[in-house]
C-alpha cells in the first residue's frame, strides 16, 4: 500500500484521521504490515500482505488476528513501545 492511499484513509465508523504504525516496509517503501488506530473509537485496523483490513467488527476475526498483533508487538518493542503496548491493550479487550 503507497503512502498517498494511506492519506485518504479515515476510520470507517466515525470518519476520524487514522494513526498510521508501520511494522515492515518493502524497499520502494511500500506499507506491507502495519496498523491503523483511530483516536476516537480506538479500533485497530491492520495491513496485512499491503492490504488495510477495514471491516466491520462483526466480519473480523480476534482469533485469526491474535498471532499477527502478538508477533508486531513484539517487533516494535524496541524502535515504537507505544504502539507495542497499544497492541497488547488490544489483544486484552
Ligand atoms: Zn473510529
Amino acid at each position: 500500500m503507497k503512502t498517498e492511499t494511506i492519506e485518504i484513509l479515515c476510520c470507517p465508523f466515525d470518519k476520524s484521521d487514522l494513526k498510521l504504525t508501520v511494522v515492515t516496509q518493502s524497499l520502494d517503501r511500500e506499507v506491507l504490515e502495519g496498523f491503523f488506530t483511530c483516536e476516537s473509537c480506538n479500533r485497530l485496523y491492520p495491513i496485512v500482505q499491503g492490504i488495510p483490513i477495514m471491516n466491520p467488527d462483526e466480519y473480523r476475526e480476534g482469533k485469526l488476528e491474535r498471532p499477527l498483533l502478538e508477533r508486531w508487538s513484539k517487533q516494535l518493542e524496541a524502535k515504537d513501545a507505544v504502539a507495542s503496548r497499544r497492541l497488547l491493550e488490544t489483544l486484552d479487550q
